[in-house]
C-alpha cells in the first residue's frame, strides 16, 4: 500500500536562520539549511487502499505548528482529513487555527469535523488556547470545523493505521507515531524499552536530533546515532535540528545510512497495516553499501 511522506519542517523550536543570529548556519546560501518549525505529511490514493474506488488524494499531517500555513502552501495541500499531535509544545500545535480553510472543504464534501489526535493533556492545552473553538457554547461563526479525539494505541485514519509510540522529552510524557514501514519520533529525549518492539522491521526511521551539545529535553546526533543503530532501520533521517548543525558538512561525517533530512524532502513509503501490526513481516535487510534512497 503505497503513500508518500513529505517533511513539512525540519527544524527545532525557534526555526533556521534563528532570529537575530548571524551564525554560519543562520546566514547560508545553502537551501537545505533553511528549516520551518517540525511537522511531516503522509498523502495516499484511495485507489492503492480500495482498488476500484476513485482517484482521491487523502492527507495526515503530523503537528502543525506555527509554519503550518506556509507549508500547506508549499506543499499545494488543498485538504487534511487528519491530525496527529505529539505533544502540546508552542512549535507542534500552534498553526491549529490555519486548518480553517481546509476544514470547511473537508466538511463541505464529507460533512463531517477534521479529527485531531492528541493524548489528554495536549487535549487540555488545545482545548484552552482554541477555546473558541471548543467550548461546548461556542458561537464565533468562522472557526475550524475540527473534533479532537483521544490518542488510543493504534489511530485508524482512513484505513490507515497510526501505531502510537510511547517516548520521553525530558520530563514529559509525549508520542512518536508508527505507520507502515515508517516511524517518526520527535522531541525525543529517551525511548521506554516498551517502545523498541514497535520499531521493529522499519525501512525508514525519523528521529529528532537536535545538535551536538546535550540539551534537558531533546536527544543530541551521538544519542540518535546510538538509537538508530539499535533500532536497525534502513535508512534513518534526522529532524527537530538546530542551527548548530550544518547540512552539507554535518551529512558529510553522518554513517551513509543516516541523513540530516531538510524541509520538502519527499520520498515513497509502505503503509500497510500489517508492516504496523507484524513489523516481522518485513526483515530488514543490512545494507551497508546503498545508496540514501533520496536527498
Ligand atoms: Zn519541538
Ligand atoms: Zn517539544
Amino acid at each position: 500500500m503505497q503513500g508518500q511522506l513529505t517533511f513539512l519542517g525540519t527544524g527545532t523550536s525557534s526555526g533556521v536562520p534563528t532570529l537575530g543570529c548571524r551564525c554560519a548556519v543562520c546566514t547560508s546560501a545553502d537551501p537545505h539549511d533553511r528549516r520551518l518549525r517540525p511537522s511531516i505529511l503522509i498523502r495516499w490514493d484511495e485507489t492503492a487502499l480500495s482498488p476500484g474506488a476513485p482517484s482521491r488524494e487523502r492527507v495526515v499531517v503530523i503537528d502543525s505548528g506555527p509554519d503550518f500555513r506556509e507549508q500547506a502552501l508549499r506543499a499545494g495541500l488543498t485538504r487534511v482529513d487528519g491530525v496527529l499531535y505529539t505533544h502540546h509544545h508552542a512549535d507542534h500545535i500552534l498553526g491549529l487555527d490555519d486548518l480553517r480553510p481546509l476544514s470547511f472543504t473537508v466538511f463541505r464534501e464529507s460533512g463531517l469535523p477534521i479529527p485531531l489526535y492528541a493524548a489528554p493533556d495536549t487535549v487540555e492545552v488545545l482545548r484552552r488556547i482554541y477555546d473558541y473553538t471548543f467550548k461546548a457554547d461556542a458561537t464565533y461563526p468562522n472557526r475550524a470545523k475540527v473534533e479532537l479525539r483521544p490518542l488510543t494505541a493504534c489511530n485508524t485514519v482512513l484505513g490507515i493505521d497510526f501505531l502510537r509510540v510511547p517516548l520521553k522529552h525530558g520530563d514529559m510524557d509525549i508520542d512518536g507515531f508508527r505507520f507502515g514501514n515508517t516511524a517518526y519520533l520527535t522531541d525525543v529525549s529517551d525511548i521506554p524499552e516498551e517502545s523498541f518492539p514497535l520499531l521493529r522491521g522499519l525501512d525508514h526511521l525519523i528521529i529528532s536530533a537536535l545538535r551536538h551539545k546535550p540539551h534537558y529535553s531533546h536527544t543530541t546526533v551521538k544519542q540518535a546515532l546510538l538509537w538508530a543503530e539499535r533500532i536497525g532501520a534502513r535508512q534513518t533521517w534526522f529532524t527537530h535540528i538546530a542551527h548548530d548543525l550544518p547540512h552539507a558538512e554535518t551529512n558529510a561525517a553522518l554513517p551513509q545510512n543516516v541523513r540530516l533530512a531538510h524541509d520538502g524532502l519527499t520520498f515513497a513509503i509502505n503503509l500497510s497495516r500489517d508492516l504496523s501490526r507484524n513489523p516481522d513481516q518485513n526483515p530488514v535487510r543490512p545494507n551497508p553499501g546503498e545508496a540514501p534512497e533520496s536527498l
